[in-house]
């Protein structure tokens, strides 16, 4: 059971990301009528990886509940480079398409990075392209020309001016340098006014500079290497990592559960607040690929787009 203390520290980006759908899908609802237009996103996935098929299935599934028009394309794990890049040619032609996302991980014989830089910027919901991330790492994110921003820090964002308000002049922590969550995460806080520290597998002293943020941000994929006593007393942590371990019951010998980067148990001791894993920052970052979906959509359109 939580404790009412304990509750009021989770923040629920399971419950945000329900509401942020729901603004989205008024939105949409009003550019049908308004302007005759659906926003149409595809979905490319190569191969058979299980958790891709999840995220695709889920993600085909919340774009219809907004009312925009989700198309699959499935292609098998032996697709050539020069099919798939065929394939997101087409789609940046096709006018009813406002936003492509392709699945990674992809097979070996595909290069990320040529497939990610195919794709029209303007087009790309995902954020990846090296377009996307020089016009956000240049504070570009106002006007026709603005960075779309990558869905996992955008949500994060969300969360974080949600809790705290404006973050200016706070001291922020972001563990993960990766493209899809650190940098842009560091850049987004950067933004913000925060004074930014990004740390890394090479890192010294994590925990003491864990220690010194007043928001720290955890993206490294390594189950709850953040402890209680690396958190700043009061601090904000948002946890982006999902972390499957072992969880053998009797009953259930081979059992699994999701995990998070942070001990949760440790850390809610200490924090201010905290995103719990699973129904922290997973739900916003289909909530936010809908919301770059919708904007695109404007924006192709000459249209602005909602404030969500
Ligand atoms: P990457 O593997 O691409 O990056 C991990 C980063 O963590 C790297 O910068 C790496 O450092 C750093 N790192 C790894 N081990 C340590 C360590 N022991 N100490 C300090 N730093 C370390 O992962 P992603 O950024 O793609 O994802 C991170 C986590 O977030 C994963 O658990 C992933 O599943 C999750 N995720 C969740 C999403 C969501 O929707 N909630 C979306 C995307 C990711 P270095 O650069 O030096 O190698």
């Amino acid at each position: 059971m939580t404790s009412p203390a304990h509750a009021a520290k989770i923040i629920d980006g399971k419950a945000f990301a329900e509401a942020l759908r729901g603004r989205i899908g008024a939105h949409v609802t009003r550019l049908g009528r308004q302007h005759g237009l659906v926003p149409g996103l595809a979905v490319v996935l190569v191969g058979e990886d299980p958790a891709s098929q999840v995220y695709v299935r889920s993600k085909g599934r919340q774009a219809e509940a907004c009312g925009i028009r989700s198309i699959d394309h499935r292609l098998a794990a032996d697709t050539t480079e020069a099919d798939l890049l065929a394939l997101v040619e087409q789609l940046n032609q096709d006018p009813a398409i406002h936003g492509i996302l392709v699945q990674l991980p992809l097979p070996p014989q595909i290069d990320p990075a040529r497939v990610i830089n195919a794709i029209a910027p303007d087009k790309d919901v995902d954020g990846f392209h090296v377009i996307n991330a020089g016009r956000l790492a240049t504070g570009q994110r106002t006007g026709p020309e603005a960075a779309t921003v990558p869905c996992t820090p955008l949500g994060a964002l969300m969360l974080l001016r949600d809790r705290l308000g404006d973050l200016i002049g706070r001291d922020a922590l972001v563990l993960g340098r990766s493209n899809i969550v650190g940098r842009p995460m560091a850049q987004l806080l950067i933004q913000e006014s925060c004074t930014v520290t990004v740390a890394h597998s090479k890192t010294q002293d994590l925990a003491a500079k864990c220690r010194a943020a007043d928001i720290l941000v955890a993206a490294v994929g390594r189950p709850e290497l953040v402890r209680g006593d690396w958190i700043k007393p009061g601090a904000t942590v948002i946890d982006v990592g999902i972390n499957r371990i072992s969880a053998p019951t009797p009953e259930k010998p081979d059992g699994t559960r999701l995990v998070g980067d942070v001990a949760f148990a440790e850390a809610i001791e200490i924090a201010g607040a905290i995103t719990p894993v699973p129904g922290g920052i997973g739900p916003m970052t289909i909530a936010c690929l809908l919301a770059n979906s919708l904007t695109a959509a404007c924006r192709q359109n000459g249209l602005a787009p909602p404030q969500l």
